[in-house]
């Protein structure tokens, strides 16, 4: 599943309050919503109707249902069960069925079985309208065991908590709750949506492109397949790039694919070695075209049970993301921003924050946490400064704000009256607000508070503080990076800020030959609610260009890619793109 539709499963559905059958009502609910036509769920197959479909207006009808048994209640009902929902049906009593009632019985919870019968009206009194099949029940004549089932590792109700790793050992039966289904369901559904936007309503063609390729300098680490010519390996592709670049040299100009991606990184919570990416190239666009683009795919596909898209989505320049939110990927849903208060200690006594400042980068930061004096113990304080020091070798000092401005901080005695006044101003803080202080150079002391305050609004929402709406969806363009930046490893030398076929920014192609680290590029990112979703540029088309980036700049072997040099030589058009996932 696409990382970014797997959150936002995540963040649609509030799994553990509702009940099973309101999960179960509104997945069908979705079924129904977003497509034009009701689909037929019951052909080809062994069954009249779902088990969530029947209704009152079904009363008297005679029909065959296949489920899963779900409840059974003292041997007089039992609940069945398949993807659509769940429909009771009543146990015949009567000794002509008896053969019946020991199949249906007998049959251990979570049998496959199939019924028939006539649908009847529940007696008064016995309605469910918490049920979305609340006001009927199943009359049953005949009843088959289609399969039985031995005991499950856990039971198939939502509510039962079970353990991730036993979830995924049996990934088919956790498969079987209401909220996986309706992940899937819903990924399913949008992702029809999107076809039917990219190419009936804008002339997308999908073209699936191979998975059997050759390194590609310069990203993330591949995998390596091995072929039948001893020493000859493949590679598996990171994303389709240099196909749909290809593409649009063929003068195919609108291309998309549902495109599966390979990259060994490692285990990291948000990484996974296989994704899937909505990946899209177009000829002749700019930016603002396939941002459009985005908006539009985003807001047609977007589920019909939740509220419409605004767009434009607001856009953001990296330098501020970095600058305010510490991140290229800011969670705008809620504030805490890092605020430069560098003029404010140009005078300190304060040893750390004088060191810092004497450096040519220095800078003193800091953020203001809303009654953090209330929600933050001290061992919270504690481990926010021993995070600071074990990952970023900086000092965080905590401020107090009390009453009087008689602060609690071990900084408190040296500052003095005005920069109390201007931090309370610059900051906005009130009473009871801790401030959390930090100095190093702009970037590493922006970014160790950007991680704090992420931190610091955890801690915030376990205490019951709530930051971050979990019905908000806030989508950001996050755009002006740099094209280059500085190699983690080894600082004098570049690497792309996305990779290495990005168009430099127009105005600032002379300084490619002079000053490359200054060179903004023509790549966006979009983030929704401090993750990155999707990402894209407009590309180099001239193979130049492309060789002096990769040769010059980059110190790549130039001779991986000399295929796709030889291309651009040959008439490619502009193109950009971008991909979601
Ligand atoms: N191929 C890029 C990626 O996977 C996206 C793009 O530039 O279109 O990040």
């Amino acid at each position: 599943m696409f990382c970014w539709l797997s959150r936002l499963c995540g963040e649609l559905s509030t799994p553990t309050r509702r009940t099973t059958q309101l999960i179960w009502s509104s997945a069908a609910r979705s079924m129904v919503l977003s497509s034009q036509r009701i689909p037929e769920l019951s052909s080809f197959v062994a069954r009249t109707n779902t088990c969530g479909e029947l209704r009152s207006s079904h009363l008297g009808q005679e029909v065959t249902l296949c489920g899963w048994i779900q409840f059974r209640r003292q041997n007089i009902f039992l609940v069945l069960r398949d993807f659509h929902g769940l429909v009771q049906v009543v146990i015949p009593q009567d000794e002509s069925a008896a053969s019946v009632k020991k199949i249906l019985c007998e049959a251990p919870m979570e049998s496959v079985v199939q019924v028939s019968g006539t649908v009847i009206s529940r007696p008064p009194g016995q309605k469910n309208p918490k049920m979305p099949t609340g006001e009927i029940e199943i009359k049953v004549k005949t009843a088959k065991l289609l399969n039985s089932c031995k005991k499950l590792p856990f039971e198939i109700k939502d509510f039962m908590k079970k353990t991730e790793t036993l979830r995924l050992q049996y990934r088919y039966l956790d498969l079987r709750s209401a909220q996986m289904q309706y992940n899937l369901r819903l990924r399913s559904q949008m992702v029809m949506k999107m076809r039917e936007y990219l190419c009936n309503l804008h002339g997308f063609v999908d073209v699936e492109t191979p998975t059997l390729f050759k390194r590609t300098p310069g990203g993330a680490k591949e995998f390596v397949i091995p072929s039948r010519e001893p020493g000859k390996f493949y590679s598996l592709p990171q994303s389709p790039q240099q196909f749909k670049q290809l593409l649009m040299v063929g003068g195919l100009d609108r291309y998309f694919q549902v495109a599966r991606c390979y990259r060994d990184e490692g285990s990291r919570p948000d990484r996974q070695p296989e994704f899937t990416q909505i990946d899209i190239e177009m000829s002749f666009v700019d930016q603002t075209g396939v941002q459009s683009l985005i908006e539009g795919l985003l807001q047609y596909s977007w589920p019909s049970d939740k509220d419409p898209l605004v767009v434009p989505f607001p856009s953001m320049p990296f330098a501020e993301a970095l600058a305010s939110y510490g991140t290229d990927k800011p969670d705008t849903r809620f504030g805490m921003k890092i605020v430069d208060i560098s003029d404010m200690f140009r005078n300190t006594e304060v040893g750390f924050l004088q060191d810092a400042l004497s450096k040519p980068q220095g800078t003193v930061k800091a953020i203001c946490i809303r009654k953090g004096a209330k929600y933050l113990k001290r061992k919270d304080i504690e481990s926010i400064r021993k995070f600071a020091a074990d990952h970023f070798n900086e000092e965080v000092l905590p401020i107090f704000l009390k009453t009087n401005e008689n602060w609690n901080s071990p900084v408190a005695k040296f500052i003095m009256e005005e920069q109390g006044l201007g931090l309370v101003k610059l900051l906005e803080t009130q009473e009871e607000d801790v401030v959390l202080l930090t100095a190093g150079e702009h970037k590493k002391a922006c970014s160790l508070m950007g991680k704090l305050r992420l931190e610091c609004a955890d801690l915030l929402e376990a205490r019951g503080v709530v930051l971050r709406d979990p019905a908000l969806f806030s989508f950001l363009w996050v755009v002006d990076f740099p094209l280059f930046l500085p190699k983690e490893e080894n600082p004098q030398e570049l690497e792309s800020a996305h990779h290495p076929f990005t168009a430099p920014h127009p105005s600032d192609i002379h300084l490619l030959y002079t000053e490359p680290h200054k060179v903004r590029s023509q790549h966006y990112d979009l983030v929704l609610n401090g993750n990155e979703i999707g990402g894209g540029s407009i590309r180099i088309h001239n193979s130049e260009l492309q060789h002096y980036v990769l040769d010059t700049v980059l110190k790549e072997d130039v001779k991986l890619l000399s295929h796709l040099l030889q291309a651009l030589d040959y008439g490619a058009p502009p193109h950009g793109g971008i991909a979601l996932g």
